[in-house]
């Protein structure tokens, strides 16, 4: 299929259209580099100047740089023929969103309808969305299954719902074919470390442990030992990227004209800030100091996802599941790329 990648210059985004190039698909990646890196498209995606050139393999290649706002821009390069969007572009870290929620409002879901608009001009009749475990808020059971209360307590989680409701409104009216995929903690990165997480300022709890773990940063904060968990520290769910990556092509080949597609991804296993710092204790076999601080507003004590629809439906398996796996791959590209992409 010729697939548009919004965020394919992401973390979670690049690491999807590397495996999408593998499965024979073409791939064209739109992102406005803010947060993405050139070095995280792989060379089998062309760019413009190669597309002029006649020099792709398809019309459908290429990294275009543009911005969701862009509308204009958008249009252009959506324009190629395409049989399917997956949207990653978008900010996602919790405490930021509940500190300059406009941020969020305006990338999330402002520019997620302009791509929705521009889908509709040219005529791209699906999309895989990336939702996320933050929709469901605080959950009144464990393991959450898709059909739970979708509640949110931040910002983040809120701008992620609100375009999951415009997508199911999309379809019945102009026949639009979606699923969205509902995110617990991505982790991990390609076990070759070609590829991984690179942000900056980097506020995720793994990469920040491993920052830790090679002495570029010197303590760990714990953000909270007061919440309802057994060693009061939040409890989430760990996927690994690659496994994640598997769930978008499996997702996009399940989608219908018309429907709605939702699932969770995890694992199944909740694991504490602080088993998190222990398992990445084991795995370096570094020290890494940690603290503890404040509780971060938005947060919910515990996420842990039930897969089992995305398992029974569409025969997602993850190869990665264990977070001593998740952490060494992501270990690996910390290591030899302690810089991240400036390497
Ligand atoms: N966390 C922490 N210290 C950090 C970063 C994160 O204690 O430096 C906690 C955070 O409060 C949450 C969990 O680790 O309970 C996972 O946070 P992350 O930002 O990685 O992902 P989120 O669950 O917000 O998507």
């Amino acid at each position: 299929m010729n697939v548009f990648v919004t965020g394919g210059a992401g973390y979670i985004g690049s690491h999807v259209v590397r495996l999408l190039i593998e499965a024979g698909h073409r791939v064209r990646v739109y992102d406005n580099l803010s947060e993405g890196h050139r070095a995280a498209v792989p060379s089998e995606v062309p760019g413009r100047k190669a597309q002029r050139a006649g020099r792709t393999r398809s019309g459908a290649g290429g990294l275009f740089e543009g911005d969701l706002m862009d509308e204009a821009r958008l249009a252009e390069a959506l324009d190629g023929g395409f049989d399917c969007v997956m949207h990653f572009a978008a900010h996602c870290y919790v405490g930021e969103s509940m500190e300059n929620p406009q941020k969020y409002y305006r990338n999330n879901v402002v520019g997620s309808l302009r791509l929705a608009a521009a889908m509709r001009k040219v005529g791209v009749g699906r999309i895989v969305f990336s939702s996320s475990a933050a929709t469901y808020g605080v959950p009144r059971e464990i393991p959450i299954p898709e059909d739970h209360p979708q509640q949110p307590i931040n910002a983040y989680g809120q701008t992620k719902l609100d375009f999951e409701h415009a997508l199911a409104y999309y379809a019945g009216a102009y026949g639009l074919g979606y699923a969205t995929l509902r995110y617990f903690n991505a982790a991990g990165a390609a076990p070759d470390a070609a590829i991984g997480e690179d942000h900056d300022p980097e506020t995720h709890l793994v990469p920040v442990v491993l920052q830790a773990a090679l002495g570029q940063r010197q303590r760990v904060e714990i953000y909270g030992t007061g919440y309802p968990t057994p060693d009061g520290t939040c409890i989430r769910d760990y996927v690994h990227v690659c496994d994640l990556a598997q769930a978008h092509i499996l997702a996009m080949e399940a989608i219908e004209p018309g429907k709605g597609l939702a699932y969770n991804l995890g694992n199944g296993s909740g694991y504490s800030v602080r088993e998190v710092i222990e398992t990445a204790r084991r795995v370096t076999g570094r020290e890494i100091p940690a603290d503890v601080a404040p509780p971060r507003p938005g947060d919910p004590p515990e996420l842990v996802a039930s897969s089992e629809k995305i398992t029974r439906e569409l025969g997602w398996k993850p190869q990665y599941p264990d977070l001593d796996t998740i952490v060494e791959t992501a270990w690996r590209w910390h290591q030899s790329h302690p810089d991240g992409y400036r390497d």
